[in-house]
Formats: structure tokens, sequence, C-alpha cells
């Protein structure tokens, strides 16, 4: 019982200095650092409460049933939390324990530009401008099916094999583990033939952001390098280019891999977020570049 006193009071004194330090950071810097601040301490903070508020359930003398809600409830919050706002020290720890990269390991200001869901003629055009007013290069992960006959869509690939570097996306973005093996290597083969036609490719990011290990055996067997990311504004699932914008600043680092969305309005939002961001990050001194670049990259 008395435990119990101490992982509780400790929990809520963790959760009060984050909150201070935050109030402070309000003041002291204004919005902006705060908002960045307070981005990246939410997964941590959800790691730590997780640690003590399972203390507190394992030493508390409440009635089992309650124990059970309270641990299945504080588990479902952690872990929406932390796969939202993933702290850096738990991806570098995935990152060492998985076959796909989500961040390199490297000291140099340099990160990796990578957007999904390409081509659209139109905004992908825009989005090509952008990085070329910026001298900025990007992969581009390309769903071939929306590589039209047109002549539009043929200028699109070929400027993006001039400057910048494909990845494989499949043909679209569908879930890979709700696939049979079978049908997710045709895929993932088709769609590796068809950008054979305008460049190299080295990357895999299958549709959904999620892979199974036998999806990580298929992405070997074809010599594609499994690839998510480590800072995603989730511009897939929100419209607010403010927002990602603030979100990429706050959590770039050395090596980190960057996710933005194409195609509708998500591209066009992506030319608004990249017209935001670059500027800053060349400011504060990191190269914007290729996975294949970044990868060459000594540390
Ligand atoms: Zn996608």
């Amino acid at each position: 019982m008395m435990f119990a006193r101490w992982f509780g009071s400790i929990a809520i004194a963790v959760l009060a200095a984050s909150g201070l330090r935050f109030l402070a950071a309000v003041f002291a810097v204004g919005g902006h650092w705060a908002f960045g601040t307070g981005l990246l301490s939410i997964g941590s903070l959800a790691c730590w409460s997780l640690l003590f508020g399972t203390m507190w359930l394992v030493c508390s003398r409440q009635k089992w049933w309650r124990k059970s809600l309270a641990a299945l409830t504080g588990l479902a919050v952690v872990l929406f939390l932390v796969v939202v706002f993933p702290p850096y020290w738990l991806m570098s720890i995935v990152n060492h324990c998985s076959t796909a990269r989500f961040c390199f390991d490297t000291e140099q200001t340099v990160v990796a530009l990578t957007i999904d869901d390409a081509i659209d003629p139109e905004t992908t055009s825009q989005i090509l401008d952008v990085l070329e007013a910026h001298s900025v290069r990007a992969t581009f992960f390309v769903m071939t099916d929306t590589i039209g006959d047109d002549e539009s869509s043929r200028a699109v690939m070929q400027r993006i094999a001039a400057d910048h570097e494909f990845g494989n996306h499949q043909t679209r973005d569908r879930p890979g583990w709700r696939m049979s093996r079978e049908a997710f290597r045709a895929d993932v083969r088709q769609a590796k033939d068809r950008l054979a036609e305008f460049g190299a490719v080295h990357w895999l990011r299958p549709g959904g952001g999620c892979f199974t290990p036998s999806m990580a055996r298929t992405a070997k067997g074809e010599q594609l390098q499994l690839v998510l990311g480590s800072v995603y504004p989730w511009d897939s699932h929100q419209s607010s280019a403010e927002f990602s914008a603030r979100f990429v600043r706050a959590r770039v680092r050395p090596g980190s891999i960057i996710v933005l969305h194409d195609r509708g309005a998500r591209g066009t939002r992506t030319v608004e977020v990249l017209q935001r961001v670059l500027p800053a990050l060349a400011a504060e001194g990191y190269r914007v570049t290729t996975l294949s670049e970044v990868t060459e990259v000594p540390d």
C-alpha cells in the first residue's frame, strides 16, 4: 500500500513537471517552440506514465476488475500516443531491431524526404517545382497504377528520373498484410517492372505503412530495402498544412526520414508544407535529399 502511494505520487510529479516545463516554454520562447516540445514529449510522457501507472496498479489494493479496467484503458491510451507521437529513443530501438529503415544513424545534419502515393501530373509537378526552387531532392514512392499513358504523366516521371529517385509503393496503396504472399510479390514485381522503364528502384514502402516478416522476405527477394519513416505528420489523415509544417520542423533530427503525401488535396497541402519547411530546414543547416543519398553519407 505504501509503495502504491509512492508510485502514484511519482506519476503525478512526472506529469506536473512536464506540464510546468511546457508552460515555461510557452512564456519563454513562444508558442512555436512549445508546440514542438509538447509534441515531442507526449510519447515519452506516455511511456513514463505507463511505467509508474503499472507499478501503482501492481501495488495497490484495488479490486481485480478495477485494476484490469484501469490497466486496459491506460494501455490503450499509451499505445495510441506512442504510435501517433513515437519518442525518438523508442524509434531508434525499433530501427535497430527491424529489417525496415525508420531513420538513419548519422550525426550529419542530413534528412531524407519521401513523397508517398505519387503521381498526379498536376500536384507532382507543383511539388517538383518547389523542390527545384530550394535545390532539394526527394524519393517519390510511386503507385504505378497512377502512371497514365498521357504526355503529362510521362513528363512528370521523366522529371523525377532526372533529378530525384523512385521508390516502389506497389501498383496502388493497399495493405500488403491483407494480401497473400504470392499476390503481394506479384504486385511488387509489377510495380517494379513498370518503374524500371523510367529509372532504378532500391526502396519499397508497402501500402498502409505496415509490414509482416513475410513481406520483409519478399522485399529482400526482390532486392528492395523496406523503408517506413520517422517524421510523419499524419497528413493523409488530417488536413492542416500548418500542423504538418510545425510537426515536421519540431521532429526533424539528423538522419530523419520525412513522409508527406501526393495527389489531389494532399498533394496541394504538401506543396504548402514544403514551402514552409524547406527554407526553415536550410536555415538550420539541414540538407534534404533522397534516401539513397543519405545512405551514402558517412556517419
Ligand atoms: Zn500510401
